[in-house]
């Protein structure tokens, strides 16, 4: 055995999402690395070395840890939500597998975090409560016509769908061409979702339907939640609503 190292998810925004394995980890971490805002998340204390990187340098991040486990550290490679979702757990078993075979030999650990959907679903309702699924609507690590084909497979298969990375200033127009493409396949009375910085000091949440879904009222920290026709809005007194699946198919119909 040589070497270990934790990959962390830090759950969506508030410590309090946190699971306390997270916190024992990053608690005896020699070393964090991560995108700069989710280092940031983690407590200083003496001796612990920080590593800021940009978002765009995964793989390279992942080699920098895997390295310093094999020196005999131990570092903490740190994501929001879960580090298995769209995050850096994959990079750092894609580095693993083209890289020294010794880092093989590292004792990996990955601490699940609860994902910006699972945050999102309960702050909502229940969203995801019949089949869902999840889609990054990024086209940096695959091309538009995928991410496109996918979304469309999910909106004819009935998935609740859960689109991650909905826009950024390099990704403006997609969200909305995402929209085209679901206004004909689903109804337009189809629940949408918009979910912001969920469990944040700027947290907003959203709820409207396909017909008004407009993309400016996403960013870079939200999450889109696209509805199946088993979707349900409850409507509350104040104005705000619950979003719900329901778990049966045959009731709904
Ligand atoms: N590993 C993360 C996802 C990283 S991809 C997870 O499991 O949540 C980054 C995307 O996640 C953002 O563009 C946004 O779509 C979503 N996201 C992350 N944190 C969020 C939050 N607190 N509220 C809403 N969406 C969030």
């Amino acid at each position: 055995m040589s070497g270990r190292l934790f990959i962390v998810g830090l759950g969506p925004g508030d410590a309090s999402l946190q699971t306390p394995r997270a916190a024992e980890v990053l608690a005896q971490a020699t070393d964090v690395l991560g995108y700069i805002p989710y280092v940031a998340r983690v407590p200083e204390r003496a001796g612990l070395v920080r590593h800021l990187t940009d978002n765009r340098e995964e793989i390279s991040r992942a080699r920098h840890a895997l390295a310093l486990a094999q020196a005999g550290r131990t570092p903490a490679v740190v994501s929001s939500g879960d580090p298995g979702v769209f995050a850096m757990a994959s990079a750092v078993f894609e580095a693993i597998e083209a890289g020294d075979p010794a880092w093989r030999e590292i004792e990996v650990e990955v601490i699940p975090g609860v994902s910006a959907m699972f945050a999102a679903a309960a702050r909502l309702g229940a969203p995801l409560g019949h089949d869902f699924c999840a889609l990054s609507l990024s086209d940096n690590l695959k091309p538009w016509e995928v991410v496109l084909e996918r979304l469309t497979a999910a909106a004819r298969a009935g998935f609740v769908i859960a689109l991650y990375n909905p826009i950024s200033k390099a990704r403006p127009w997609q969200l909305g061409a995402a929209f085209e493409r679901l206004r004909e396949i689903l109804a337009p009375e189809t629940p949408i979702a918009f979910a912001r910085a969920v469990s944040r000091a700027d947290e907003r949440l959203l709820t409207t339907d396909l017909a008004q879904a407009r993309p400016q009222d996403a960013d870079m920290s939200s999450l889109v939640l696209i509805g199946s026709a088993q979707t349900r809005r409850i409507e509350r007194p104040d104005g705000r609503s619950w979003l719900y699946t329901r778990r049966s198919l045959e009731a709904a119909s």
